[in-house]
């Protein structure tokens, strides 16, 4: 095994920085970040005043990656849950709760669905009828919607699973991968027989965990997480420095060419980790592996933005209750999701009591018309259907639109194959690792697994 003392870490959001925390220690560290700052999808801004998230605003608490990575840089007794509130969806001309213990939308329950008044009678008899229906254990690959309305009828496809997965990926379920979208759902449908008493017996078997908070948020922000794990990892940090090619050297070493606002920048290490969105790694490894650019290349990627709005308490004609709700596209609305964030986060509350804070997202894959609207239009349309969906709050003291363009990877039909093959090609490169929201999870968490195994391929390389 060759030593490997040094590596350039390109890419200074949350998978970059878990990379270069896992090398603390072990590696002398450089992470080039193109933006200003680090942290990419999680980054805070300000409204009226206030501090809040203008990307990610939650960090999966189900899996332990990054809740015990935020603790281990200090920001353990700033983790807190959600205010308890069911997730609600707006449809059918009211705010609905899901059922209770859906997964990923995919009922458990169908008396519980009957009660929420989210689909239709006809639409709950047909997901009743799940149990009677054969099923083959499911072979290869399919979308999302391929699979679920197959077994449980396209009402339930619509307004129950699409607001979850437009609220993660911005993606829709007719071009979603069931295994890599869905991954709890695939390994039950591998093992075919009806879903609905299967996710049911998954459901008692999980006990507590199953009831436990899905999601911590981080008080001050999730923005400060990246932050935080800069500041611990011990690497050097160098902001508003933008990778522009890769050079293979002798002895499998690599030399990055990378432009400041100084000028040209070259530095040579022995390894380096791509923490990109799949489009930025396809450029830099065009020269290197055309299978991999090619791969990468044809990952879509899905824009949205993000319409942060601050109210004042006393001047609303009225303020929501609950966290927040989801919307399936099928009832033809512009927003996606509304979060309440000073309902939610009882840290922006306390920060900022005289002011109500919410954020709306917009924009799914395919929905580019919807982005190309101006700011202000943006911000009209996200008030009036805030009027419609909850009641009429009023004028806003501030909105701010933040636009994410190609933020959220599309994991489409044969992902997971897609990834194998980019690995595959990739693995021809000594000393070179990818990691990020592009592969096996679009999460903080997953992106946070990724870094930190992108770090162990590069210090084990042979
Ligand atoms: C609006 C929004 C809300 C979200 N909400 C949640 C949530 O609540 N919970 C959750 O778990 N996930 C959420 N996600 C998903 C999650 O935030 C992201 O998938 C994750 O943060 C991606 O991290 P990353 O490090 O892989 O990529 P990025 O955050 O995209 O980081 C990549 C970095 O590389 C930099 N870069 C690009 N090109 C170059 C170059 N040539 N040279 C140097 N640097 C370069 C970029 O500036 C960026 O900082 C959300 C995503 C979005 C867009």
């Amino acid at each position: 095994m060759r030593a490997v003392r040094s590596v350039i870490v390109i890419g200074g959001g949350i998978s970059g920085l878990a990379a270069a925390w896992q090398l603390r220690g072990r590696a002398d560290v450089t992470v080039l970040e193109s933006h200003t700052k680090v942290g990419g999808k999680l980054r805070t801004g300000t409204i009226a005043g206030i501090t809040v998230d203008e990307g990610a605003e939650s960090l999966m608490a189900l899996r332990p990656e990054a809740v015990e990575l935020a603790a281990a840089v200090g920001l353990g007794n700033a983790l807190c849950d959600p205010a308890k509130a069911p997730t609600t969806v707006w449809t059918r001309g009211a705010l609905r709760p899901l059922p209770a213990g859906h997964v990923m939308g995919v009922p458990t329950d169908p008396a519980a669905l009957a009660g929420t008044g989210l689909l239709s009678p006809e639409g709950v008899a047909r997901v009743a009828a799940e149990e009677t229906l054969p099923a083959e254990p499911l072979t290869g690959d399919c979308s999302v919607a391929g699979y679920l309305t197959a077994r449980f009828g396209r009402e339930a496809v619509d307004r129950l699973v699409e607001p979850l997965l437009g609220g993660v990926y911005a993606g829709r379920a007719d071009s979603l991968s069931l295994r890599a979208a869905m991954p709890r759902i695939a390994a039950l449908a591998e093992q075919g027989g009806p879903l609905l008493p299967a996710l049911r017996r998954t459901r008692a078997a999980g006990g507590p965990r199953a009831a436990a908070v899905a999601v911590q948020g981080v008080a001050g922000g999730a923005g400060r997480f990246p932050q935080a794990v800069a500041a611990a990892c011990g690497a050097r940090i160098l902001t508003g420095t933008a990778a522009r090619s890769l050079h293979r050297l002798p002895g499998d070493r690599w030399r990055v060419q990378a432009m400041t606002d100084d000028g040209p920048l070259t530095m040579e290490a022995d390894a380096v980790v791509l923490a990109l969105p799949a489009f930025a790694a396809a450029e830099l490894l065009r020269p290197h592996s055309p299978l991999a650019e090619a791969e990468l290349s044809g990952i879509a990627h899905a824009s949205t933005a993000v319409v942060t709005m601050a109210f004042s308490r006393s001047r609303a004609h009225f303020l929501p209750e609950g966290n927040g709700f989801l919307v399936p596209p099928v009832d033809g609305h512009t927003l996606k999701a509304a979060s309440f964030l000073s309902n939610k986060w009882a840290w922006l509350h306390a920060a900022a009591p005289d002011t109500f804070v919410l954020r709306a997202s917009v924009g799914r894959i395919g929905e580019d018309d919807v982005l190309a609207r101006p700011d202000r239009h943006l911000v009209r349309t996200a008030i009036a259907e805030l009027h419609h969906a909850v009641g009429p709050m009023g004028e806003p003291l501030a909105a701010r639109v933040t636009r994410w363009d190609r933020g959220l990877p599309q994991y489409g039909v044969g992902h997971r194959d897609r990834v194998a093959r980019i690995r595959e090609a990739a693995s021809g490169l000594p000393g070179l690792a990818l990691c990020g929201a592009s592969y096996e999870g679009v999460g903080v968490a997953a992106c946070v697994a990724t870094g930190r195994a992108a770090a162990r391929q590069v210090l084990l390389a042979p």
